[in-house]
């Protein structure tokens, strides 16, 4: 099975991410979602973790069943903060006893109650390295357009993103609405030498309350125009297609720039995607 970082060498990669089904009903539900979105022919897939582990065993069952069973890899999300070393290589251990080459490493988020981390790690170069100590397993992490809310400075998390990136194979954006913010950050990148490929994450607002929420949390700009138009929309067909058109025209000058892939954050439905996928064309831009 192939790493990410070959795929996205050789041409620009389309992906989706997904959460781990928290029940048996919604994972079936899940895959049926992804009966429908293999037609895409997406290069990978990814899984979310819940932070501090939540969701541990969940997002190695879905990953693992994935890559056994589908044409292409899936890629497990992987948090360090609140994680033993030894809870981290049991876990990459048996993910490359079990079919799986890629991993998305995190340091996820301290606990909200202020409480102390008891984990070993703090930030997501120290679990690169605890991958690397152990596996060939091929890492992307986290790039944040915007800057990472916990960030002191852009300059200092654009050079603390940049030797992470340097230790690991590729990145995959936070999600974003304007191409501006993406390709200030790759050109500041490459101003600081680093040069590894960054996927940027797109994401279809169909529901307005619950992207703004995810927003706020992670310090990414709401265009008001945008929220304006699908708050307008009635809810149903007329509001998927505000938002597949802002999506699609965001993909458009993302790929137009340069971008060497799309990532999908599908929320675990297919319709939207669909939709978006059908008005692009990853190899000519759109
Ligand atoms: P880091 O790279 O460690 O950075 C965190 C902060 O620390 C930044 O401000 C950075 O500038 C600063 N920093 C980094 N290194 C140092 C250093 N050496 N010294 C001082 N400061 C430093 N969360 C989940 O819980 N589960 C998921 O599945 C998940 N998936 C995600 C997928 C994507 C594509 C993205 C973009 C985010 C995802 N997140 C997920 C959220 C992520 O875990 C949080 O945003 C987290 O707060 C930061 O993770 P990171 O890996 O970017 O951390």
């Amino acid at each position: 099975m192939a790493s990410i970082r070959g795929l996205i060498d050789d041409h620009p990669t389309l992906s989706f991410e997904f959460f781990p089904p928290k029940t048996e009903l919604a994972g079936e539900k899940l895959r049926a979602t992804i009966d429908v979105l293999e037609k895409l022919e997406p290069d990978f897939v990814s899984v979310t973790y819940g932070a501090g582990g939540t969701t541990r065993d969940t997002t190695r069952d879905t990953v693992v069943d994935l890559c056994a069973d589908r044409r292409f890899p899936a890629m497990p999300h992987l948090t360090c903060v609140g994680h033993s070393y030894a809870e981290i290589h049991d876990l990459v251990d048996d993910y490359q006893a079990s079919g799986v080459h890629n991993v998305l490493a995190l340091a996820g988020d301290p606990p909200a109650d202020g409480s102390p981390n008891p984990g070993d790690f703090r930030y997501a170069i120290e679990l690169i390295e605890a991958v690397r100590e152990r596996t060939d397993l091929c890492i992307g992490v986290a790039a944040f357009p915007e800057t990472h809310p916990r960030s002191e400075s852009r300059q200092l998390d654009l050079r603390y993103l940049a030797e992470k990136l340097d230790a690991a194979d590729f990145g995959i954006t936070q999600f974003f609405f304007d191409a501006d913010d993406y390709f200030r950050m790759v050109d500041d990148l490459a101003a600081l030498g680093c040069d590894a490929p960054v996927v940027p994450g797109v994401i279809p607002v169909l529901n307005p309350v619950s992207v703004g929420r995810f927003a706020a949390m992670n310090g990414t700009g709401t265009p008001a125009d945008l929220w304006q138009r699908i708050s307008d929309a009635k809810e149903g067909d007329e509001r998927v297609e505000v938002a597949v058109d802002a999506a699609t025209q965001l993909v458009g000058r993302l790929l137009e720039g340069g971008a060497p892939g799309l990532h999908i954050y599908t929320l675990n439905q297919s319709d939207a995607v669909i939709r978006i996928c059908e008005r692009i064309d990853l190899r000519r831009g759109i």
